[in-house]
Order: structure tokens, then sequence, then C-alpha cells
């Protein structure tokens, strides 16, 4: 027989924060680095002791195609980073200019241990408070509001106010100015009608594409 136990607690609470991001993934990276940016106080709790999420701690360590076979799709954040990246030789050796920027379904492998330490110095140069082994474990709702989320470490349950949540919707309303000039994360592009043609080759690290993909890599 299931039984539930209920209880109730007074925790500290922290100074409000402009936005709370749940997790450093390269979805909580990128928002709460394009935020502090744009001036909001930001603080990203993550429950492992890296950013990049599936990137570094999942060893995931292949972006993506990023090219459609004429151009490069990103923009923005994943822009930024994957200039960065190229420029602290955080690729694997195949990995060159044009792999980047115009060959078809090649994904791109990086070091995982270079990805942790360039978003640790993108969100230390943005200003975010980065609280790391921390893991948002409740949210406190008014109705559609949120008022603040509840972070358990090592330290126990605290109870950090907040003005935001960190879904893109919610940061696009505030401040409205602002965020017209922001360059969001991740902006792509609609990929070339060559491109759309071929089927989508689900690539290993370093494979070779099947010989149609092939005939259409630079
Ligand atoms: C098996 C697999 C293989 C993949 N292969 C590729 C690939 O080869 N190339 C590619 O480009 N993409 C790949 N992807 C997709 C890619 O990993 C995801 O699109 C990407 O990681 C999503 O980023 P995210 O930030 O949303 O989430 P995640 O990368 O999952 O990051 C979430 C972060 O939040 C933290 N977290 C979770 N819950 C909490 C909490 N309550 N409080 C605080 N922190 C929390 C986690 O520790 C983690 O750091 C793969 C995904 C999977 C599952």
């Amino acid at each position: 027989m299931t039984s539930t136990y209920q209880f109730s607690r007074s925790i500290a609470a922290d100074a409000p924060y402009d936005l709370v991001v749940a997790g450093g993934g390269p979805a909580g990276t990128a928002a709460a680095v394009c935020a502090a940016r744009l001036g909001l106080k930001v603080l990203l709790a993550e429950a492992t002791g890296c950013l990049g999420g599936m990137g570094t701690s999942g060893l995931v360590a292949s972006f993506g195609p990023v090219s459609d076979g004429e151009r490069m799709l990103v923009g923005g954040f994943m822009k930024e980073l994957l200039e960065t990246m190229w420029r602290q030789k955080a690729f694997a050796p195949q990995v060159t200019r044009d792999y980047l920027e115009r060959q078809l379904n090649r994904w791109v492998p990086f070091s995982p241990e270079h990805l942790k330490r360039i978003l640790d110095a993108f969100t230390v140069e943005a200003g975010v408070e980065v609280r790391f082994f921390t893991r948002v474990v409740e949210a406190e709702v008014d109705g559609r509001r949120l008022n603040g989320v509840v972070l358990s470490n090592v330290e126990g349950l605290r109870f950090v106010p907040a003005r935001l949540s960190s879904t893109p919707r919610a940061m696009r309303r505030w401040p409205p100015s602002r965020a017209r000039n922001a360059r969001w994360c991740c902006a792509t592009r609609k990929p070339s009608r060559r491109a759309r043609s071929v089927p989508c080759w689900p690539a290993w690290t370093g494979t070779t594409p099947p010989t149609k993909a092939r005939a259409w890599t630079r």
C-alpha cells in the first residue's frame, strides 16, 4: 500500500533575480548568457558539475550538421559558440572551415572539455551567476505566474524569487525594446532546395555521407 507524507517548513530565501534558468545544457546556457547580456540579473542552476548538458556530461560530443551544403545555417549564440570553438581548436582535426561552412550533412565532433571551459567563460563574461550541483526541485506558481523556484544543493533548500521563468516566450516579453534587438540563440535559416532534397544522413562522427550526398559535398 502506498502512503503520502506531507510536510511544510521555512527555508532561507535569496534576493530576487530577474531570471532563473533551470539546467545549464546548450539551451539553458544560451538562454542565461543572452539574457545576462541584455542586462538581466540571471541565476543558472545546474544539477551536475559542468555546463553543456548532453554535449559534455552526456558525452554526446558532436553537433548535428550546421551547413546545408552551401552555407552555414546557424546564427546568433550558436554561431558565436562555433567561431569560439574554432579559434580555440576545440573541434576534431577533420573539421576544416569548409567542412564547417559548406559541407552537407557533416556532424561536427568536438572536445567536451573545451566546450565546458568555453561555456564557463561565456557565463563569467556575461555576468551569469552559476550554481553547480544545484537542482531546481519546486516551482512556486500563482495561477499562470511563476514567483520563484526552490533549489536544493549541499546547503539544503533555498527559495529564489524570480521575475521570469526560463522560457524564451517569457523572455521575449521583457524588456520589449531590448528583446527586439537581441540576437536570439540558434537562429536557423531555411535549408536550400538542394539540401532539402537529400535524405538526412544519420552520420556518426567522422563518417562519410552516402554516395548521393557525397557527390554534393564540396
Ligand atoms: C542519446 C542522445 C544522442 C544525441 N546525439 C546528438 C548528437 O550527436 N548531436 C547533437 O547535436 N545532438 C544530439 N542529441 C540532442 C542533444 O543532446 C539535445 O538536443 C541537447 O542536449 C538539448 O539541450 P538542452 O539544453 O535542452 O538539454 P540537456 O543537454 O539535456 O541539458 C539539460 C541540463 O539540465 C540539467 N538539469 C536537468 N534537470 C535539472 C534540474 N531539475 N535542476 C537543475 N539542472 C537540471 C542537466 O544536468 C543538464 O545539464 C542527442 C540526444 C540524446 C538523448
